[in-house]
């Protein structure tokens, strides 16, 4: 069976740029960590990747980045590469999350390329797709979804270095999410086509849900089958919310 994970994504929030507030987190996951059966990644912002690293050493908190370069290294001010997340103790990152496409330009290509070098530098890529609410609105969200999907998996992705997030861009951070039959029937649109581009290893790379997961929703979510854990976001902002999220799987 597949290992769930569940990742907090705290974007650039200004709240959680402190190593204090890292520090809090560690200690208040620490112990109930022990009891919950899915890996545990926290994706900071990228100054606290680092320090977040070394405080959880030895934990069973991870820690993920929440974009890299797609290159190892050159003359790309600002931009940091796959290798120095990997040096820094990140494990895993984010890659073509819809801000990213949104604020960014990121397209499938581009998230292809990033995912390429997360697997080169040894980390878990973490890859995101979804459709918008007029592609939604549209009937356009499994065409649209396998259509990101197939273009940024890089060759080479297993269940051991590749992890998909489905994230509905109209359910990110606004409060809705899809019924659970339509996550059931896109995270199973999304199983075949990893089955199909992937092969064997399809039916174990995970596939998790993101967009509003909240603790009141978390357990009916992470039931559906498919549903290999959640990207999480403002509710990784609070120890206690992500936590009782986490109990999800107790
Ligand atoms: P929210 O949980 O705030 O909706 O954000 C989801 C997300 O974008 C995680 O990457």
């Amino acid at each position: 069976s597949i290992r769930p994970l569940v990742a907090g994504n705290w974007k650039m929030n200004g709240l959680k740029g402190s190593l204090a507030e890292a520090v809090g987190v560690r200690d208040a996951l620490a112990g109930p960590l022990a009891s919950i059966s899915a890996d545990v990644m926290i994706a900071p912002p990228a100054t606290l990747i680092a320090p977040l690293a070394e405080i959880s050493a030895g934990s069973r908190l991870a820690v993920a980045a929440q974009d890299c370069h797609a290159k190892a290294s050159g003359a790309h001010t600002g931009d940091v590469a796959a290798e120095m997340l990997k040096d820094a103790g990140a494990a895993a990152v984010i890659l073509g999350h819809s801000e990213r496409r949104a604020d960014h330009g990121e397209t499938n290509a581009e998230v292809k390329a990033k995912a390429a070098a997360a697997h080169r530098a040894g980390l878990i890529a973490i890859v995101c797709i979804g459709e918008t609410q007029g592609e939604r609105a549209a009937g356009a969200t499994l065409k649209v979804v396998s259509r990101q999907l197939k273009n940024s998996l890089p060759e080479g992705a297993t269940a051991a270095n590749t992890v998909v997030a489905y994230e509905p861009v109209w359910a990110i951070g606004t409060g809705l999410t899809p019924t659970p039959a339509d996550v059931e029937q896109v995270h199973a649109a999304i199983r075949r086509d990893l089955s199909e581009v992937t092969g064997a290893e399809g039916a174990n790379i995970r596939i998790l849900y993101g967009g509003s997961v909240k603790p009141d929703n978390a357990t009916e979510l992470m039931a559906i089958p498919n549903v290999n854990g959640a990207l999480v976001g403002g509710a990784s902002l609070k120890a206690s919310d992500f936590l009782a999220i986490l109990r999800a799987y107790e």
